[in-house]
Order: C-alpha cells, then structure tokens, then sequence
C-alpha cells in the first residue's frame, strides 16, 4: 500500500525524523488558511499524489506570499498531473501539501529497501539527491553506498555514521544525519514498510538535517497489524478495478496490454504472462482467482477484466486441482451470458473434472475457443486480438 507525501512525514514526525512543517489541503481556500497558519517567508505547495516526479510535472511551486499560494493552489488543485510514474494518462490532483519553503544547501539521496538476494533489509544513500536513483544506479553506481542491516541488532551508529561520511555530510552534521537515519530505519522495521525513501534529504541553511519528500509504501500482508497505517489509505488514488477485486479477494494488477488474463495461482498467472509476451502479445492484467474460486467470483473476475477498456481477448487458463474446472466453466459461461461477451474468449482447462468441463463450454453454445495447452492457448488469443 502506498500512502502520500504529508501522511508519510507524520510517521517520520513521530520516529524523531526532522521534516518541514506542513499542513494538508483539499480546497484553495483551505491552502491559504495553512499559509497563513504557517506563517513562513517562503512557502511551497505540492501536489499530492501516489507518484513521485512531480517537480519537474509542475506539481510543486515556491510562492513567495499568500498571493502566490492561492495562484499556485488553484493551479495544481484539479490538475492532472503526467510524471515518469504516473504513466501516460497521469494523476489528478485532489490534495495538496502546503509547507514552509527551506532553506536547501544541498540535497542527498537516502532509502531503505528490502533486497531480496540478500534477504536482509538495506540502507542505501547517495550523494545525488533530487534526481532519480534509478538514473544514478545506471550512470554511475559507485555513487550509491549501501549498508545491509543484521535484523538481530537493527542499523548500527558506526553504519549509519559510514553512510553519512561516504556521501559527504558536513562533519558538524553527521549526529544528526545518523539520528536521521536511525529514525528512518526504525520507521520501516516498526511500520512493516516494503520501501522508505526519502528523496531529497538535504542539509539546511541553518544547520538542520531533514526529509523534504518521502515516499513510503507498506507490504500490504502486514496491514492487519498497522491499523493506523491502513487509516491512511487514499482509494481515490488505487485503480478501481483493483479494489474492486480485493472486495471479492481477487489478486488482481492491472497491465498496459489488450490480452485480459484468468488464471487460478499466482505462478501460473506469472507464467502466462510470459508465456503471452513470448507469442508476441501484451497481457492487460495479472489476476489470480485463488484456489477456492467460486462461480460467483469468477464472474466477478469476468467483469473486473471486461471494464478495462482496452481489453481486446481473454485468455482463461486453469489448472484444476483444488479447484474444479466444471466449477470454472460453469462460471465463464455465466459471466459471458450476463455480460454478453464481444470478445474472443480463449479457454485452456486441465486438471479435476476437466472432461465436464469442457462439456458445459461446449453445451452452452457461446463462442468460447478451446486451447489444448497453455502454449496453444496463448497463440490462439495472440493471433484473435491481432
Ligand atoms: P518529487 O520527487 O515528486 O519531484 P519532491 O518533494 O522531491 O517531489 O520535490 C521536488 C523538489 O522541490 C525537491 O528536490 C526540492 O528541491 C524542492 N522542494 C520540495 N519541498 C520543498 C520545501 N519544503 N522547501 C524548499 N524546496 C522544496
Ligand atoms: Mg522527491
């Protein structure tokens, strides 16, 4: 789960991370009045979205006076914003985070990740902050310096002090930048987060060491126990389709592609995938109906593909062992006569009760494709949606 900028800085706020003060707003109004309360010289209002690259989408302006705020507020508020994450159709601005301007020396780059090779949690900072680390990963590496923590004795001083000293933190400031990063770390282990990054940290004009932006996401398998977390979440920013498959607890992702995927396990979702590009198409979701799918879900399933507006096929492929492959056709020929299915619909079946199943496809007199295998099954869809 992914929560926005000012939700993330309160968390860090109460881990003895230093970052601006800051007020959210949802109208201009209420943006001018958090201003006002602010009282600074300088203040910056920023777009709220789940994406980052807004500062170059135009999504985060230094007003200098209230008349800027409110030109600047009614500006971003309602705009879509297009970033290198958002993806071409961008992000609609509904909240913004007016906070008190800072006085930046410069900017550095700090983040926890979780690196699976490893299996250890891993502090990585950089000299090159404000840019994407991506881009420092690929253009030069050797300015990425990484810690990687033993969970048993959590981020050492000397570890963090290293990292402070690598990316040439003023020698006055690197109590406070391991202080910074200790609170960081405690924030990600305490939170269950999957990532904390903060970029940029800078250091101040007035010798202070803090987090302008942060951008934390949490592994969604440990909400249950951070009810305050889930407080946070912001559904306006989630695709619908993929919350209206975890009411029906669907594992649903949507893709870019035009070929609509439903599949039973999430291996086999993965592999169909791959098995799709592989043929030459491009699949438009991940979507595993679990093992203990009912007709109803798979209907459910059927439409949660079918509002995806550049869906062109589908491909079924299922792998009935707990489940039945009766029970899954049942379900498709339902779905295809509630929704009136327009699409080719390609069908790979194999497994328990996989002869009735194909029985009630072929019963039911709809234009279901049958596959003989998941390769065949790919290739006819990829060549259907062509
Ligand atoms: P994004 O990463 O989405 O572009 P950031 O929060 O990192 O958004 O902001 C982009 C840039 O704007 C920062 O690198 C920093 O230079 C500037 N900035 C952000 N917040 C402030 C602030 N409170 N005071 C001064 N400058 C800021
Ligand atoms: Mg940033």
């Amino acid at each position: 789960m992914n929560i926005h900028e000012y939700q993330g800085k309160e968390i860090l706020r109460s881990y003895g991370v230093k970052v601006p003060n800051g007020h959210v707003a949802y109208t201009v109004d209420e943006a001018v009045e958090a201003a006002k309360k602010l009282g600074s010289s300088v203040t910056v209002v920023k777009a709220q979205i789940h994406a980052g690259g807004r500062g170059k989408a135009g999504g985060v302006k230094v007003a200098k006076n209230i008349d800027e705020v409110r030109t600047y507020a009614e500006e971003i508020l309602g705009k879509v914003l297009v970033t290198h994450q958002t993806g071409p159709e961008g992000k609609e601005v509904k909240r913004l985070l007016i906070e008190e301007g800072c006085d930046i020396k410069k900017e550095y780059y700090v983040g926890v990740v979780l690196d699976r090779a490893s299996s250890r949690v891993v502090m990585m900072a950089s000299e090159e902050g404000g840019t994407e680390i991506e881009e420092v990963a690929a253009k030069s590496p050797e300015k990425i310096f990484k810690e990687v923590i033993d969970p048993a004795v959590g981020l050492l001083p000397f570890q963090a002090r290293r990292l402070a000293f690598h990316i040439n933190i003023p020698d006055e400031l690197i109590n406070k930048a391991v202080k910074f990063m200790t609170g960081l770390y405690t924030t990600f282990v305490e939170k269950d987060c999957s990532i904390a990054e903060i970029n940029p940290l800078v250091t101040t004009g007035d010798g202070e060491v803090m987090a302008l932006d942060a951008k934390l996401n949490f592994d969604d398998n440990a909400l249950f126990r951070q009810k305050d977390v889930l407080d946070y979440r912001d559904l306006e920013e989630e695709d619908e389709k993929e919350i209206q498959a975890s009411k029906y607890d669907l594992s649903y992702v949507a893709l870019d592609g035009n070929i609509g995927c439903m599949v039973n396990g999430a291996g086999l979702a993965m592999s169909t995938m791959d098995i799709i590009k592989h043929y030459g198409g491009n699949p438009a979701n991940f979507l595993d109906v679990g093992g203990s799918a009912t007709a109803e879900k798979v209907t459910e399933a059927f439409k949660i593909i079918l509002s995806d507006p550049h869906v062109k096929g589908i491909f079924v492929n299922i792998f009935g062992g707990i489940m039945k492959c009766d029970v899954i056709a049942e379900g498709v020929v339902e779905a295809t006569k509630q929704i009136g299915l327009e699409i080719p619909l390609v069908v790979r079946l194999e497994g328990t009760n996989v002869d009735r199943g194909k029985e009630i496809l072929h019963e039911s007199g709809l234009n279901i494709v049958p596959a003989d295998s998941m390769a065949d099954g790919a290739q006819k869809i990829v060549s259907l949606v062509k």
